[in-house]
């Protein structure tokens, strides 16, 4: 079955996409953490950071250069952003399309709550 991120790529489901290349779509996140919180998404289904293969290594490089480009886009690039990529359960993954968030426009507090 098809990931909502997939029919977001294919045109099938609404979003508000703010760069498209061949490699990777980014879209704003329905639910933004910060006034800036975009999804940066591959193409091609990569479930979750554990299915990463050696090829995926320019993919994903070219992630953080399409983060870097859209931060400078948003203004944000200068006062700082955070990027983070969850995986499964631990780190609150809650679709499985592998994907970037690039979160900024307010400080972002501490990383991780310690608990
Ligand atoms: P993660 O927890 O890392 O898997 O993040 C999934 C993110 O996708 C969450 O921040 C959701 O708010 C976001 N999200 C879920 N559905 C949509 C959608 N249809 N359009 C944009 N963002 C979405």
């Amino acid at each position: 079955m098809a990931t909502i991120f997939e029919k977001i790529i294919r045109g099938e489901l609404p979003a508000d996409i703010v760069y498209r290349d061949e490699q990777v779509t980014a879209f704003r996140d329905i639910r933004p953490a910060a006034p800036t919180h975009i999804l940066i998404v591959p193409n091609r289904v990569i479930p979750t950071v554990n299915d990463v293969r050696p090829e995926d290594e320019p993919l994903l490089g070219h992630m953080l250069y399409v983060a870097k480009l859209l931060a400078e886009k948003e203004g944000i690039a200068q006062d700082g952003y955070r990027l983070i990529i969850n995986c499964n359960r631990h780190g609150g993954q809650e679709v499985f399309h592998l994907h970037l968030h690039l979160i900024g426009g307010r400080p972002l507090g501490p990383m991780v709550v310690r608990t």
